[in-house]
C-alpha cells in the first residue's frame, strides 16, 4: 500500500517532540509538507497556513493537527472540506458543539476524524481497562499536578479561557478514566483556583460520580518538584493504582511488569487503522467533563502568576509529552 501522504499543521513543542519523529518511523505515512504561521521545518516544504499548503500540495490525504485548540476547529473544518482526514491533538476543541460539527463534516465526507487523546496510548492503561473489566469501582482518586513553568513555559495560550489553564494537562487524567473505566460520568461540583491576572484556572478541585462512584480529582499546576500524574482506582476486587501519566501500573501494591510501548506511536497506528478502515474515533467525554467544571465551578481568585520560563524541546533533556 502507499504511505498516507500527512501534513502537519502547528509547529511547536509537541509536533517536533512527537508528531515528526513518530510520523517519521510509521511506514504507513509519508510527510509531505507542514504549516505554521511563523515556524519553518528544515528539509520540507512549510507554509504560514493550511490554505496554502494545501492550494500548492493537492494530493494531501491527511493533516495532524498540533495548534493551541483555540484555532483548531476552523483549521479542521478548512481539511476535512478539501478531503483530507483530520487527527486533532487534545483537547479535541474549545466546545462540544465545535467538535460534533467537525464529526458530522467528516461523516458526510466519509473521511476520518481522529480526536486523539494521547495519554491513552500510555503503555499501562490497556492492561489497566484489562483488569478492571468485570470489576465493580467502589471510587476513584486522580492527583495529576505539575509544573507549568517546566512544562509550558511561555506558552500563553494555555491562560486563555479557551486554554483551559490546569485542564490542558488534567484533560489526560479524563481521557485515562474514561477509557478505563467506562460508564456515566457526572460532574458534581468543582473548585477553581484563578491567578488574579490570567483567564484559567491554576488548579482545580473536581468531585464527579461514575455510576454509583464517588470520584475525586485533584489538579494543580504551580506544583513545583517532582510531578505527580497518578490514578488510584479502588474496586470490590483489590486497588488498581496507574502512575506516571499511565505508564506504570500497581496492583494491591505490587507492580506489574508491562511492555513498553512509545505513545505517539501507537497513536498514529491506531490514525492508520482509522483511515484503512474509513471510520471516525471521537470521544469528547474528557472534554464535556471539563467544560461541566469552568462552567459549575465555584472560582477562587489568587496571587497573579509570572512566567518566567524558557521554552523547551526534545533535544532538552527529560522531554515528555503531558
Ligand atoms: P506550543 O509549543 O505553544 O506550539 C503551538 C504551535 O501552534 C506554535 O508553534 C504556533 O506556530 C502554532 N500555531 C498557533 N496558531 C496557529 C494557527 N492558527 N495555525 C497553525 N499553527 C498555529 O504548544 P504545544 O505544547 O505544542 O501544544 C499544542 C497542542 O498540543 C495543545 O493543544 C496541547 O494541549 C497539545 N499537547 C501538548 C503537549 C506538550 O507536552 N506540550 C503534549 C500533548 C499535547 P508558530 O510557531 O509558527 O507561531
Amino acid at each position: 500500500m502507499n504511505p498516507i501522504r500527512i501534513a502537519v499543521v502547528g509547529l511547536g513543542k509537541i509536533a517536533r517532540d512527537q508528531h515528526l519523529p513518530s510520523i517519521r518511523a510509521n511506514d504507513a505515512f509519508e510527510l509531505v509538507a507542514v504549516a505554521s504561521p511563523h515556524s519553518r521545518l528544515d528539509g520540507f516544504p512549510s507554509y504560514d497556513s493550511l490554505d496554502s499548503l494545501l492550494q500548492a500540495h493537492h494530493d494531501v490525504q491527511a493533516v495532524a493537527l498540533c495548534m493551541p485548540p483555540q484555532a483548531r476547529a476552523a483549521i479542521a473544518r478548512v481539511a476535512l472540506r478539501r478531503g483530507c482526514h483530520v487527527l486533532l491533538e487534545k483537547p479535541p476543541g474549545t466546545s462540544i458543539a465545535e467538535v460534533e460539527e467537525l464529526s458530522r463534516l467528516a461523516d458526510e465526507r466519509r473521511l476520518t476524524l481522529f480526536a486523539s487523546w494521547h495519554s491513552r496510548h500510555g503503555c499501562a492503561v490497556e492492561p489497566a481497562r484489562t483488569w478492571l473489566l468485570r470489576k465493580r469501582i467502589l471510587r476513584v482518586s486522580i492527583t495529576w499536578k505539575e509544573d507549568v513553568r517546566v512544562w509550558h513555559p511561555g506558552q500563553d495560550w494555555i491562560w486563555t479561557a479557551e486554554g483551559f489553564g490546569a485542564f490542558d494537562p488534567g484533560i489526560n487524567a479524563l481521557s485515562i478514566l474514561t477509557r478505563i473505566a467506562p460508564g456515566a460520568f457526572v460532574l458534581e461540583a468543582a473548585e477553581l483556583q484563578f491567578p488574579s491576572n490570567r483567564a484559567a484556572p491554576s488548579a482545580a478541585r473536581l468531585s464527579m460520580t461514575l455510576d454509583d462512584a464517588p470520584v475525586e480529582m485533584d489538579i494543580d499546576i504551580l506544583h513545583a518538584g517532582t510531578p505527580a500524574w497518578e490514578i488510584d482506582v479502588a474496586t470490590d476486587a483489590g486497588r488498581l493504582s496507574l502512575g506516571a501519566g499511565g505508564t506504570v501500573l500497581h496492583i494491591d501494591g505490587c507492580p506489574v511488569g508491562i511492555t513498553p510501548l512509545q505513545e505517539y506511536e501507537a497513536l498514529y497506528a491506531h490514525f492508520a487503522a482509522l483511515i484503512g478502515a474509513r471510520s471516525s474515533d471521537v470521544d469528547m467525554v474528557p472534554l464535556r467533563l471539563v467544560i461541566d467544571a469552568l462552567s459549575k465551578g465555584r472560582r477562587i481568585i489568587q496571587a497573579p502568576f509570572m512566567d518566567n520560563g524558557v521554552r523547551r524541546f526534545a533535544s532538552d533533556a527529560g522531554s515528555a509529552a503531558n
